[in-house]
């Protein structure tokens, strides 16, 4: 009897090891977004001088259609070991694109600066031009800077010579507004694809794309905003936010806010992207 009961014990315990190692290796692989490195939705190209193929923006205008989740930084990022009595250790990342403007920018900077939040803007060099100040008062109150791109086109359908004109043109700006030059790139749309990356990195330049986007620019609400946040929030998380090209970043304006204190409260700090 006591001898069925040691190997009954036995097996329970061998079924639960390999649930537990099947928990595990499920949680390492999430749902994952296909890449669509091949965007070939055309989009009416708008002249911008120097920029023949650019898809240049109008205020309040961008379109959006692609962008999208790229799936290489789907993945969750290793879990540092947690000291005990640390807490707080949880870093998570926001990100705001497609700025500096007058309407929307200074908005959401007033509220990183309440609720003393460091953030990461990638801006649009078009942009930049028009706005150095809110780039040097990005710089002042300690956010991060990458580059965004000059007029907002897919890098997957540039030559390599309009790919360095867009990086080089924006970072002229933002050095004449700052001072100097970024190391982080964000693609428009999260295009990407081998070549584009390889190209970027020889410039220097560290590609930076997202892993939890609330899709701010979609007219979503406030609510399912921040259900999107607080659901997908991880160590490590990067959020897609817009600063500007959207009307719907009214609602990005109105989401942060609440956001930062749920996300606080949570344990959750926050960090530029170089500390994520
Ligand atoms: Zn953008």
């Amino acid at each position: 009897m006591r001898r069925n009961n040691f190997y009954f014990k036995s097996f329970q315990l061998v079924i639960l090891s390999v649930l537990l190692t099947m928990m595990s290796a499920c949680s390492y692989f999430p749902a994952i977004a296909p890449i669509d490195q091949n965007d070939s939705e055309e989009r009416p190209p708008v002249h911008v001088e120097g920029y023949p193929v650019a898809t240049f923006f109008p205020d309040l205008n961008i379109d959006f259609k692609e962008e999208k989740i790229v799936t290489e930084h789907a993945t969750p990022p290793v879990k540092e070991e947690v000291n005990e009595g640390d807490q707080k250790s949880m870093r998570i990342a926001l990100t705001f694109d497609d700025g500096p403007d007058l309407k929307y920018t200074p908005r959401i900077l007033d509220i990183l600066k309440e609720k003393n939040v460091k953030a990461t803007f990638f801006v649009v060099g078009i942009q930049v031009n028009k706005y150095p100040e809110v780039v040097q008062r990005m710089e002042d109150e300690g956010h991060m800077i990458g580059n965004h791109s000059y007029s907002h086109p897919s890098f997957t359908k540039l030559t390599k010579e309009q790919l360095k004109q867009e990086i080089d043109e924006t970072d002229e700006k933002i050095q004449a507004a700052i001072g100097y030059t970024p190391e982080i790139v964000r693609p428009p749309y999260g295009a990407i694809n081998d070549e584009v990356r390889a190209e970027l990195e020889s410039y220097g330049k560290q590609v930076i794309i997202w892993n939890i986007d609330p899709r701010d620019w979609d007219g979503n609400s406030v609510e399912d905003m921040l259900d999107n946040i607080l659901t997908n929030a991880r160590d490590g998380g990067n959020i897609l936010l817009h600063s500007f090209g959207s009307k719907h970043v009214e609602n990005t304006v109105k989401l942060l806010p609440t956001a930062i204190d749920r996300l606080e409260e949570l344990g959750y700090i926050f960090v530029t992207i170089d500390e994520l």
